[in-house]
């Protein structure tokens, strides 16, 4: 048996609501332009099929309070609906897909919306846009069988109490199991994968001090101060 040259980090995790289980986090995937409206407000047509990128796992933030990051003066709310898989494969149909789940959660996916902007017209990767750290803040993940009808459920944030973003997962795009297939196609899906589903039209700026409340109906609650 050999030694570690150092301590590995600890492995990213989110707590289970209702229960003292942990769901131990293997990749974080996220989906852009998966609802009309915020399409529309990017500048984008209805036309255009959604996109995939990704965070680190360790992206995950669990604490109130999430520090604004370097290098934007532009960091935007997108709040979303996030799918925590269970098991996973390669090339799956819908069906199959939805068998994989294990529970949802409530996430915002933080953007520099400034950098995101500047790779758009550079052609460039979002990784710097979208993958730095504690970009990815989440609330408890609640197993399925105790959440609402997620497929038509409310979604909602607001900042400082002001509703900024609210809409209804049933105007997703592609549903959560067209997602997770596709995403198959391009990726062998794990366990502990989380997939962010998109978010409503309604995003916009966070400042130092501004305080997030989210909810998604049947899912869960998150709330987060920025610092
Ligand atoms: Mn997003």
């Amino acid at each position: 048996m050999n030694d570690w040259v150092f301590e590995p980090q600890p492995a990213p995790c989110l707590p289970v609501a209702g229960s003292n289980d942990r769901f131990p986090v293997h990749r974080i995937y996220c989906v852009g332009q998966n609802y009309a409206e915020h399409v529309r407000e990017m500048g984008g047509s209805d036309r255009e099929l959604p996109v995939f990128f990704d965070k680190p796992a360790d992206a995950v933030s669990l604490t109130p309070k999430v520090a604004y990051p370097p290098a934007t003066t532009n960091l935007h709310h997108e709040i979303e609906l996030v799918v925590a898989l269970k098991s996973g494969g390669s090339s799956l149909t819908p069906e199959q897909a939805a068998d994989c789940i294990y529970g949802y959660a409530v996430g915002v996916d933080l953007t520099r919306r400034d950098l995101q902007a500047d790779a758009k017209r550079k052609g460039a990767p979002w990784s710097t846009a979208k993958g730095f750290d504690a970009s990815a803040p989440l609330s408890p993940v609640r197993p399925a069988a105790d959440c609402g009808d997620v497929s038509s459920a409310e979604i909602r944030l607001s900042v400082n109490g002001e509703l900024r973003q609210r809409s209804n997962t049933s105007e997703m795009i592609w549903s959560i199991s067209e997602i997770i297939a596709e995403l198959s196609r391009l990726f062998e899906l794990k366990a502990g994968d989380l997939v962010f589903t998109g978010t409503p039209e309604g995003v916009g700026p966070l400042e130092r001090g501004d305080s997030v409340e989210c909810v998604i109906d049947g899912v869960g609650s998150l709330a987060f101060t920025v610092v």
